[in-house]
């Protein structure tokens, strides 16, 4: 069965130009960037080519840095432990958002653990964060705020020119987990203020186990794996070099079509979410309704599992996930979705659908199709409905 696949956001199949570009190196000449040979210098040339398309991305300050990375959570751990240590002498205190990703939020717990102090800012019910309580958190001893650029879960998008304009004001370096929001929005990190910045290889249609951390020239950070001192000692061993040319081309294919698929993909985004919202009872989206992703649609529904929800859109060859594909085995309800205040039961019933570069107006109608027989099935089912008499039977 042809697979309908609505979960971008947890892996994303690899562009074939990404592919070709990656065959088209290997087999040519061999050579590691440190080497002095001819090989050696190719791989210096490939590597500084797929650094300037990253930076292009992300309109990169002059003077800052790409270090490559194994992914978004090695860079996120870089950005924080690395700022950390770096600038421990200057003070102790880290903010970041109520709904960060787990690779930042466990590498604060972590930082907590040493002695910094970690402030958590709260969101509202839409996801957003409050950046007055953020400008106020902001004291003489505070080395870094971090905040996610675009939630995964939730679609919700930050005003990060608002939060850098706060940060930049304060003299304190923002990081900036830009995993999601990559390839879908634009980001600007020289006007947004950015210092620190995100952002992933496979999230951006490239190959998995590639990323990068951005290191503006404001800010110096210490290295966390420690080895032969490459990429200027801030990231020793030898560079994924077939995974990095995949994600500077995938870089380089999101930059000049995003405009153009974002607008697509948010047309089909809003056929989603209305779709849904219209023809199932008790069903709600959660994150912004505007501020958010234009290919993320996310939604809660009242008595039933998430779980239950997905594992029924799969035997419909729908593929779908309940939000954090990287926590989400906890069966723990979601933090980002207790952050915007729901209840553990209200927060078990997500279901978020994340639509990307090949998905099709057939995609969604069929999932307009088979989601409500799925909830009233569900629900039918459900210990959790309140029965309170016989008039009530099918209305959900
Ligand atoms: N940050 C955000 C915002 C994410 O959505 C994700 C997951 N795609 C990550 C970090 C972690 O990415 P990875 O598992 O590729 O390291």
């Amino acid at each position: 069965m042809d697979h309908i696949y609505m979960d971008y956001g947890s892996a994303s199949p690899v562009d074939q130009r990404v592919i070709e570009a990656m065959h088209g190196h290997s087999g040519k000449l061999v050579g590691n960037p440190f080497s002095v040979h001819s090989g050696g210098r190719l791989a210096r040339h490939l590597l500084e080519e797929a650094r300037n398309k990253v930076s292009s991305l992300i309109a990169a300050e002059d003077g800052g840095k790409i270090i490559f990375t194994s992914g978004a959570t090695e860079a996120n751990n870089l950005a924080l432990i690395g700022t950390a240590l770096r600038g421990r002498e200057k003070g102790n205190r880290i903010i970041i958002s109520a709904i960060e990703h787990i690779s930042v939020i466990n590498a604060a717990k972590s930082l907590a653990k040493q002695g910094f102090e970690i402030v958590t800012i709260p969101v509202d019910d839409d996801g957003l964060l409050n950046t007055d309580l953020l400008q106020r958190s902001i004291n003489d001893k505070t080395i870094l705020v971090s905040i996610m650029h675009a939630n995964g879960e939730i679609g919700t998008v930050q005003p990060i020119w608002e939060i850098g304009a706060i940060t930049r004001d304060k003299g304190v370096p923002l990081h900036v987990d830009a995993t999601a929001a990559a390839g879908n929005i634009t980001i600007n990190a020289d006007i947004y203020k950015i210092d620190l910045l995100t952002i992933s290889s496979n999230d951006l249609y490239g190959p998995q186990g590639a990323g990068a951390l951005y290191v503006g020239p404001k800010v110096k950070i210490q290295p966390v794996i420690l080895g032969g001192g490459q990429q200027n000692g801030l990231r020793s061993g030898a560079e994924n070099l077939a995974g990095i040319v995949g994600f500077g081309k995938a870089c380089e294919i999101a930059q000049s079509e995003m405009f153009n698929e974002s607008a697509w993909l948010q047309g089909l985004r809003d056929e989603l979410i209305e779709g849904v919202l219209n023809n199932i009872d008790r069903a709600y989206l959660t994150g912004s309704r505007y501020k958010r992703l234009p290919n993320h649609a996310s939604f809660r529904f009242d008595y039933i599992e998430g779980e239950s929800i997905i594992l029924s859109l799969d035997m419909e060859g729908i593929l779908a996930s309940t939000g954090s594909a990287c926590s989400s085995k906890t069966l723990e309800p979601s933090h980002v979705l207790l952050a915007l205040g729901l209840s553990h039961e209200q927060a078990h019933g997500s279901l978020v659908l994340r639509l990307g570069r090949w998905s099709t107006r057939a995609d969604v109608d069929a999932v307009l199709e088979v989601l409500p027989p799925i909830i009233k099935r569900l629900r039918a089912m459900s210990p959790l409905v309140p029965r309170m008499g016989a008039q009530h039977a099918g209305v959900y």
